[in-house]
């Protein structure tokens, strides 16, 4: 697929040590966090410069080799799998934080900046980049911006669409797009960040971010509350933002769940609940108070059984990294662990759970429940072994009734794991074939060679 000449061209451009060919390291390249069957990439490419970058994607446009950007390679809808072959392009070497303006609010990072790294550099400067995706410790910005990743804080503060100020990206033909800017209010043009953001790597290739920071919350107060039934749990979920108090933090976990993580990571979890709720409310120490004790008034009037308040950090960031440890934990108990992320509207969280378990018996899977649930964004996962071609049969059918039912209740397909080549077929039924249509033609419009990380999102 990669000629001899085009070959010499990329060692030309980024040196023969960061083209790759062997095929022990393209195999390394072939798949990511999905459940998806593996695709040898051609050639894998490691630009160390914006520069190289732009000229890759020049190079890929005119030889209509097809390109498909890697960060992490933790995204877990198929999104860094190169569907066609070509070339999987890297961005572990364009990783610089470029610039942390205190005065203006905001972080200038290249597209390989481990998320967590960010977090770290803005918290040293008495600062706060909010979004934490799980992941956050490998994943990322690029990738986080190319899937709109969310986190354990997307109910108070959003998701990283809400952090992207501005893009430098490369269209599929190798020329510089700039959008959005240093500056709070920008309506300069057409709003492209917004287009590029969840885009997938199928519209352009990111090589700058402008990331907004904010101030930090001055206090916070995490809690664990106990339910001896599922329905008493996300009933709380939905009576706390009823009550107009939006937690940074609102976390569920099932019974199956609650067990694996102690088993896991023993952080003294009470493993005869039948769900957890985890939240953390933020702020002002005056309001933090407030909300703590309204929170708890309102899990006793729920029903919970124990309340626990984290008495120090040490205790909170023990919660947290129970929660965290959630999908490690189940992926260890099977061969194959296929993690969900249909999103309800919040209000339908107790019946999306109930949904869930009767999902459960009529496939006789093994789920275990945990997720978001403040934002409706829960996490089934199912537990199998797809070399079981008989359970597996029983997997994807189980899948697709997880996806019917969210829709059904008014959600969405995914609420922050993207659509890749997973969801794709699904596509359709969540929008209608007008949507779908209308997303073909941006796609031929904007990437006409159709070398953009060809099939994710609208299919072929
Ligand atoms: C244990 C675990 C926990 C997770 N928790 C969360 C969570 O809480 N919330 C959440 O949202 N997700 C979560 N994820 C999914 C995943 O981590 C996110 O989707 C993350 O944003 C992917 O980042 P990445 O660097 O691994 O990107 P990759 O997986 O490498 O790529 C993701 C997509 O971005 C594209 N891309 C990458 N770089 C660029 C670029 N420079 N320009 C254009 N396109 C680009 C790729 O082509 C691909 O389509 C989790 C995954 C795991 C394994």
């Amino acid at each position: 697929m990669v000629s001899p000449g085009l070959m010499k061209e990329f060692q030309r451009i980024l040196g023969k040590e960061q083209v790759f060919l062997e095929e022990t390291d393209r195999a390394t390249y072939a798949y990511d966090a999905a459940v998806l069957e593996p695709v040898m990439p051609a050639i894998v490419l490691r630009p160390k410069s914006p520069e190289e970058l732009g000229q890759v994607v020049r190079l890929c446009h005119e030889n209509g080799l097809p390109l498909t950007m890697r960060g992490a390679g933790t995204n877990l809808s198929g999104g860094s799998i190169p569907g066609r072959g070509g070339a999987v392009v890297l961005t572990t070497a364009l990783n610089n934080i470029l610039e942390i303006n205190e005065a203006d609010l905001y972080a200038v990072v290249q597209p390989g900046v481990i998320t967590a790294k960010l977090a770290a550099a803005v918290e040293a400067k008495g600062l706060f980049y909010p979004p934490d995706p799980g992941s956050m410790a490998v994943s990322t910005l690029g990738g986080n911006v190319a899937e709109n990743a969310g986190g354990l804080r997307g109910l108070k503060y959003g998701v990283t669409r809400d952090y992207v100020m501005g893009l430098t990206f490369f269209a599929a033909a190798g020329e510089t797009v700039k959008t959005g800017s240093r500056t709070v209010k920008c309506v300069s043009g057409y709003n492209l960040a917004a287009l590029l953001v969840g885009s997938e790597g199928t519209l352009g290739v990111i090589s700058e971010i402008i990331l907004k920071l904010i101030p930090p919350p001055a206090t916070s107060k995490a809690m664990m509350a106990t339910f001896d039934t599922v329905g008493k749990a996300s009933e709380t979920v939905a009576a706390i933002i009823a009550h107009r108090i939006v937690p940074a933090t609102l976390e569920f976990l099932d019974n199956f769940t609650i067990r694996t993580v102690e088993d896991y990571s023993h952080a003294g979890l009470p493993v005869d609940a039948a769900a957890l709720l985890l939240i953390e409310v933020d702020g002002h120490p005056a309001v933090v108070a407030e909300e703590a004790e309204k929170v708890e008034a309102i899990c006793r009037q729920q029903g919970a059984t124990q309340i626990h308040i984290a008495k120090d950090a040490t205790e909170r960031d023990r919660i947290w990294s129970a929660r965290r440890s959630a999908l490690p934990a189940l992926a260890k108990l099977k061969p194959t662990c296929v993690l969900e992320d249909a999103t309800v509207p919040r209000s339908k969280i107790p019946a999306m759970i109930r949904a869930l378990e009767e999902i459960s018996r009529k496939f006789d899977l093994t789920i275990g429940t945990f997720g978001h649930a403040g934002d409706g964004n829960l996490h089934p996962t199912i537990l199998t072994d797809k070399r079981n071609q008989e359970e597996w049969h029983r997997v994807e059918a189980a899948v697709e009734a997880i996806f019917e039912v969210a829709l059904e209740l008014g959600g969405t397909l995914s609420g922050e794991h993207g659509i890749g080549t997973a969801k794709s077929r699904f596509l359709e039924k969540e929008f209608g074939k007008g949507t779908l249509l209308y997303s073909k033609r941006i796609k031929a419009a904007l990437d006409p060679n159709h070398i953009l990380n060809p099939g994710k999102i609208i299919g072929e």
